[in-house]
């Protein structure tokens, strides 16, 4: 079955908690609880992931990120407003300046089947088996059917992949950006066989792609980018998927609901001075854009959506990420 809606979900940020869009967070993520824990009713909608294996503190200390931790602190975050949670995604390996797709095929399939074992531990225990996302760290269109298959025959009908971990690094990025399709290729064919599934791309998930993904059927994804711009590197997506740095700009036209509601003088000085006015920014124009993915996927016309973006940003790599899942695609 074609996805019918898109969810976005963007990294959560405790100085932003007066804004309810749709956020992820880590299992562990007690920010969160604490930013809520007096009033809970301006809680937005989130998703809880598996943790980054590849950051602080996992990356140091692995025991910290364990099936049963895991697990045990997601299930003190569900609750009404938890759209869905991760299980523990095992890596190939925890150094991260190789590619997956350059580790030998017994070695990458090891760690998935480590993975599906933790989702089928995880299944068995949890209290909300319907919230369940079984996760994979998987980079090859092969990899992805084989595992995404024995997925689905384990009734697996939630399923997640985390990506974009190698497109940090220059020489990878364009080769990462098409793992990431190859996979989600994958995942279109098995749609042709198995009914009603659900996918939520975790990372790899820029503002350029946002209709990629959705023409791809993914149901949901998460990612850091127009958090980590605004605040970090002090920058300002534009509604074509770019970004630009604040300080460099001269004029400001912005029709966003932040920009929208100040003069364009006052909007162009609070995102050079404000990380959060960045942030508030970014997060407007990503909703807009999830908004017209939303109207498109109602009236059938995502691929037109898709392809007017990919004109729009004009990036070979991107287009053909397109024709790897157009090819898969159910009904095609
Ligand atoms: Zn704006």
């Amino acid at each position: 079955m074609p996805v019918d809606s898109f969810v976005f979900y963007r990294t959560f940020l405790p100085s932003l908690c007066g804004l309810d869009d749709p956020v992820v967070l880590s299992f562990d993520n007690t920010a969160f609880l604490n930013a809520y824990a007096e009033d809970e009713t301006g809680m937005p909608q989130h998703f809880i992931h598996s943790g980054n294996f590849f950051s602080r503190p996992h990356s140091t200390k692995p025991e910290l990120r364990t099936k049963e931790r895991v697990l045990a602190l997601q299930e003190q975050l569900i609750n009404a407003k938890t759209a869905g949670f991760i299980t523990l995604n095992v890596p190939v390996s925890c150094e991260i300046k190789t590619p997956i797709w350059e580790y030998a095929r017994d070695i990458r399939v090891g760690a998935l089947e480590q993975s599906l074992r933790a989702a089928m531990w995880a299944r068995e225990r949890t209290v909300r088996p319907d919230l369940l996302y079984a996760g994979f760290e998987v980079g090859t269109y092969s990899d992805a059917l084989y595992i995404f298959d024995k997925a689905s025959n384990a009734n697996f009908t939630r399923l997640s992949a985390g990506f974009g971990l190698f497109s940090r690094f220059s020489k990878f990025r364009a080769e990462d950006r098409l793992q990431q399709f190859e996979v989600l290729a994958a995942y279109n064919r098995l749609l042709h066989e198995h009914g009603d599934m659900r996918f939520h791309a975790s990372g790899g998930s820029a503002l350029n792609v946002l209709e990629l993904l959705a023409y791809s059927n993914v149901s949901s994804a998460d990612g850091s980018s127009a958090v980590l711009a605004g605040l970090a590197y002090g920058s300002v997506l534009t509604t074509s998927g770019r970004l630009i740095r604040a300080n460099k700009l001269e004029e400001w036209k912005c029709e966003c609901g932040f920009c929208a509601s100040k003069s364009q003088r006052d909007a162009l000085t609070a995102l050079k001075c404000s990380p959060e006015a960045r942030v508030t920014h970014n997060i407007h124009v990503i909703r807009s854009a999830e908004a017209r993915i939303n109207e498109a996927l109602k009236d059938n016309t995502i691929a037109e959506l898709t392809e007017k973006r990919l004109n729009e940003y004009d990036k070979k790599e991107l287009w053909k990420c397109y024709a790897l899942v157009r090819e898969q695609k159910p009904g095609m």
